[in-house]
């Protein structure tokens, strides 16, 4: 039988659009969210067309679209000379290729939205403070006390849930940590501009800079190589790695390293990604979003990928036996992260070279037309979940 009742672990973009999703088809869902309250974690997100068309199936699109800002395109520009070598159009150009906006807000907005969304919904309930560990899952009942038809794992990287699949991803640490702050905007240099994305590349790093009209300023993250934290997703630098932070920025543009250099709150994250491995237990439990398939934000793609699967899987579970259903879940999503997975290593490659690798991505950059890179993510941002 088609499941009718789910029990979500973690209130997460993945969880919160699970519940969304599973309610349109009818199924009742309950949350459960170890954090006493959904408050602002982590940094800036990037919302592709492939994402903010799932998004306005939910029905959340037009309360985002107040909140967000639409860029006119994300730039690739050279983090030493400042020059613009590559320029993808996005704002209307975007919506009309893609018949979806493409946005950046702050993470919190997207989860309080959703988490607004769910609250409002009578097929779904959200339980705060309540951490499940593995040992909880096989006994974990509903609020009425029935069995839920199925579980789903929507607990993040580090999930817990993962422990009770058989040959289950692995998690690892990649190298990379991520640096994040917010600069106001009357702050900034005129090098950041506030209508578009900007990816400033340099030899062994990167930054993301773009505008939050919900934070009040540029979102700024840099990614360069580090040490491991442990399982944190936002900590103060100690000054050794702080020091790390402005080496790595070293030969970079006066501009952008004075802001890194004056940066007092810096906060950081270990970037961690999981390997192959099983989403499911073939019965009653299934991992979607970071919980099933951590990635590197080099394609600026973990949370759309999390939305896409909360909306496929949802689909299958409305139409199949639950086995069957995270079966097919499993099986119709794995080649498009494996392909999305592969993108985001060559961009790795691409952001952070050195010496003649540089030189020549530089060339190849300022050659390629711009219509040959909105060609190039049709298959990303096109995609219909
Ligand atoms: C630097 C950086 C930049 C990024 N930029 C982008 C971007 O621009 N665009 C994009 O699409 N993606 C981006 N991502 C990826 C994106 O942030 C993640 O993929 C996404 O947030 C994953 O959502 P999730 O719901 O799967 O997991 P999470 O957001 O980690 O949510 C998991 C939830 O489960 C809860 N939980 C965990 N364990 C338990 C437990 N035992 N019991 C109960 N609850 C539990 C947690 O408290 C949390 O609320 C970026 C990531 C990084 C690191």
């Amino acid at each position: 039988m088609p499941a009718k009742t789910a029990a979500i672990i973690g209130a997460g973009v993945a969880g919160l659009t699970a519940a969304l999703s599973l309610s349109r088809q009818g199924i009742r869902s309950e949350i459960f969210e170890q954090a006493e309250a959904l408050k602002e974690v982590g940094a800036g997100l990037q919302i592709s067309p492939n994402a903010a068309r799932v998004l306005d199936e939910l029905g959340v699109l037009p309360t985002l679209r107040s909140k967000w800002v639409e860029p006119e395109s994300i730039d690739l520009r050279s983090g030493v000379t400042l020059r613009t070598m590559a320029s993808v159009p996005a704002g209307k150009a975007a919506a009309e290729r893609w018949k979806a906006p493409y946005a950046v807000l702050h993470r919190s907005t997207l989860q309080l939205t959703l988490r607004d969304a769910v609250l409002a919904d009578p097929n779904c309930t959200l339980h705060l403070g309540r951490r499940l560990d593995a040992s909880d899952i096989p006994a974990l009942t509903l609020a009425d006390g029935s069995r839920p038809d199925v579980i789903i794992g929507a607990d993040g990287v580090w999930s817990r849930c993962r422990a009770l699949i058989a040959k289950s991803p692995k998690v690892s640490f990649s190298g990379n940590i991520a640096w994040r702050f917010v600069l106001p905007f009357a702050e900034a240099p005129p090098a950041l501009p506030k209508d578009r994305v900007a990816a400033f590349m340099g030899p062994g790093a990167h930054l993301i800079c773009y505008p939050l009209k919900d934070g009040g300023g540029f979102n700024l993250v840099a990614i360069t190589s580090g040490t491991n934290a442990g399982e944190t997703w936002e900590k103060t630098g100690e000054p050794k790695r702080v020091a790390a932070l402005h080496a790595s920025f070293a030969g970079w543009n006066p501009a952008l390293r004075l802001l890194i250099d004056r940066n007092k709150d810096l906060l950081f994250w270990p970037l961690c990604q999981a390997g192959d491995g099983a989403w499911q237990n073939g019965s009653d439990l299934v991992l979607i979003g970071d919980a099933a398939h951590a990635m590197m934000p080099f394609m600026a793609q973990g949370a759309a990928m999390a939305i896409e699967d909360a909306f496929v899987l949802a689909r299958h579970l409305a139409a199949a036996d639950v086995p069957d259903a995270i079966r097919t879940y499993e099986a119709e999503r794995k080649p498009r992260i494996a392909r999305l997975r592969k993108r985001a290593d060559f961009n790795r490659m691409v952001y952070h070279a050195r010496g003649p690798v540089r030189v020549g991505r530089d060339l190849l950059m300022a050659l390629r037309p711009s219509h040959s890179y909105m060609a190039d993510l049709d298959w990303i941002y096109g995609f219909e979940a």
